[in-house]
C-alpha cells in the first residue's frame, strides 16, 4: 500500500537520470526526451534550474556515451576463416601466452566477475561485434548469471577461472582438480556449456595444472601477452605491438568499457582483426 508509492520514487529519479544521460546524444529524439524529462519534474514550490540540454557540438562529452564508444571503434579488415590450432594428445591441456596461429588475428579475453560489471558492456559488445571470452569464477557466475548470459547472448563465451581464485601453482592434484572441475561443473550447470578453455588465476601453473585441466574438460589453458586496465594497454612481450595470435586480459572491472576500446584500437593498430579464441581451439 504505503510501498507502492515509495518503490515509484527510485524508479521516476532512474528514469530522470536515463533520460539527463540520453539528453546527451544528439537525435531525433531529442527534444521529446526533453519534454518527457520536464513533464515528468515534480511540481516544486521553488523554481527547479533548468539542466543543459543543448551542449555546444564542439564542446568535449562529460560522459561517454554508448554511442561515442561504438563512434570510436575502428573499421577493422574482415577476419580470416579460422584454421583451429593443434592440440596435445598427451593427456595434459596445452598451455599458450600467444595462441601459435599465423592468421591476423588477436584475442579479447576479460577475467573474474565479481568486482564490476559495468551494464553498457553488452549492447558495446553487441553493436561493435566485439568477440570476447570470459573467464570466470564461478561463485561470481553463479551471484551474477543473467549479466553474463546477456553477454553469451550477444556473443560472448564462459569460460573457467575457478572457483575460489588462488594461486594454483605447487597445489596438490586433488586441490587443483577440485578448484577448476567444481568450477567447470557449476559453469556447464549455469550456462549449458561445459567450458572448454582455462585460465589459472594470476597466471600461476605447474604441470598438475595442465593434467587436471584436462581432466575437467579443457582443451587450453591460457596465460595473455597484454593486459588492458583503465583503457591502457601494457605490452609483456618484447615486440610491443600486438601480434598474430596474442592474448588480451582485462577484468570486469569499472573502467571496461575503455578497456575494450583500447584493445580494439591496439588490435587495429597492428593490423589485426578481433576474433573468437574459441573458434581456433575445438
Ligand atoms: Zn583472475
Amino acid at each position: 500500500m504505503s510501498a507502492i508509492p515509495t518503490r515509484r520514487i527510485p524508479a521516476v529519479v532512474t528514469l530522470l537520470a536515463v533520460l539527463a544521460l540520453t539528453a546527451c546524444t544528439v537525435g531525433p529524439s531529442h527534444s521529446a526526451h526533453a519534454r518527457q524529462a520536464a513533464a515528468l519534474q515534480p511540481t516544486p514550490s521553488a523554481p527547479v534550474p533548468t539542466p543543459s540540454v543543448s551542449p555546444s557540438p564542439t564542446a568535449k562529452p562529460a560522459f561517454k556515451s554508448l554511442a561515442w564508444y561504438v563512434s570510436q571503434v575502428p573499421t577493422f579488415p574482415e577476419a580470416p576463416q579460422p584454421q583451429p590450432v593443434e592440440l596435445p594428445t598427451t593427456g595434459s591441456a596445452a598451455f599458450w601466452h600467444r595462441l601459435p596461429t599465423d592468421q591476423k588475428v588477436a584475442f579479447i579475453t576479460i577475467d573474474d566477475g565479481g568486482l564490476a560489471r559495468p551494464p553498457g558492456v553488452i549492447d558495446f559488445i553487441w553493436e561493435a561485434r566485439i568477440p570476447v571470452t570470459m573467464f570466470l569464477n564461478s561463485p561470481a557466475a553463479t551471484e551474477h548469471t543473467d549479466y553474463f548470459r546477456q553477454i553469451e547472448a550477444v556473443g560472448g563465451v564462459v569460460e573457467n577461472h575457478t572457483i575460489r581464485h588462488n594461486s594454483l601453482a605447487g597445489r596438490s592434484y586433488d586441490y587443483q582438480k577440485q578448484e577448476i572441475c567444481g568450477a567447470a561443473d557449476k559453469l556447464e550447470g549455469l550456462f549449458g556449456k561445459r567450458p572448454t578453455l582455462f585460465r589459472p588465476p594470476f597466471g600461476e601453473h605447474d604441470s598438475s595444472t595442465l593434467k587436471a585441466a584436462h581432466d575437467c574438460g579443457a582443451k587450453a589453458v591460457f596465460h595473455w601477452t597484454e593486459t588492458v586496465h583503465e583503457g591502457k594497454v601494457r605490452y609483456q612481450t618484447p615486440e610491443k605491438v600486438v601480434q598474430p595470435g596474442d592474448v588480451l586480459l582485462m577484468h570486469f572491472r569499472p573502467a571496461l568499457m575503455d578497456d575494450l576500446l583500447a584493445a580494439l584500437k591496439a588490435i587495429h593498430r597492428a593490423g589485426l582483426t578481433p576474433a573468437l579464441l574459441e573458434q581456433y581451439v575445438r
